[in-house]
């Protein structure tokens, strides 16, 4: 997906054994997330607007919070280990496609679900396969079309009854599908 992570300058490669360095690109995608973030606030309406500032909170308190991050989620996803400062109390939008912070977030949460299920069909001596499928489009198309059409193409792959034929002919058990938007000049 080209998301707003792509459109920065590319990053050199990080040695990820220098914790030194670990630390450094993440705290420079935090303060680019966090950029991004205020900017969004300026123009985004409701829930957005008030992502990341105080109010998680009935009193609306905010506390600094010290987590051990080895072996848990923050781990696998951000390479942290050791300890890990974050705030308690603030309002997160949870805009999985508006915010930069929201979509890190809740995107980290579902590569967990995505692995869980995985780990389960293996286990069972199911295989999973990963499929890619691109979309062709025009200039004059515009992304609400696209969208519109890949709905009704997907029900057509996925419900009806050759798919249901498909499914027992192959033991097909199911599908997680993940929607990525490119963009381009
Ligand atoms: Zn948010």
């Amino acid at each position: 997906m080209r998301s707003w992570l792509t459109l920065r300058e590319t990053q050199g490669k990080l040695d990820r054994s220098d914790v030194v360095q670990v630390q450094d690109r993440r705290s420079e995608r935090r303060a680019e997330r966090w950029a991004i973030r205020r900017g969004m606030r300026s123009l985004a309406k409701g829930r957005s607007a008030g992502c990341g500032l105080p109010g998680g909170r009935e009193d609306g308190s905010v506390v600094l919070k010290v987590t051990d991050a080895t072996g848990t989620s923050a781990e696998a996803t951000t390479g942290a280990n050791g300890r890990i400062a974050g705030f308690s109390g603030l309002w997160t939008c949870g805009m999985v496609w508006m915010c930069p912070e929201c979509s890190v977030r809740i995107g980290a949460k579902r590569a967990e679900e995505v692995a869980t299920v995985l780990a389960h069909h293996l286990a069972e001596g199911g295989d999973p396969l990963l499929i890619t499928l691109t979309m062709r489009h025009h200039r004059q198309h515009s992304l609400a079309e696209c969208l519109k059409a890949l709905t009704v193409a997907w029900g057509k792959v996925t419900q009806g009854r050759a798919a249901q034929d498909d499914y027992a002919l192959l033991g097909l058990r199911g599908w997680v599908r993940a929607l990525e938007i490119t963009h381009s000049v």
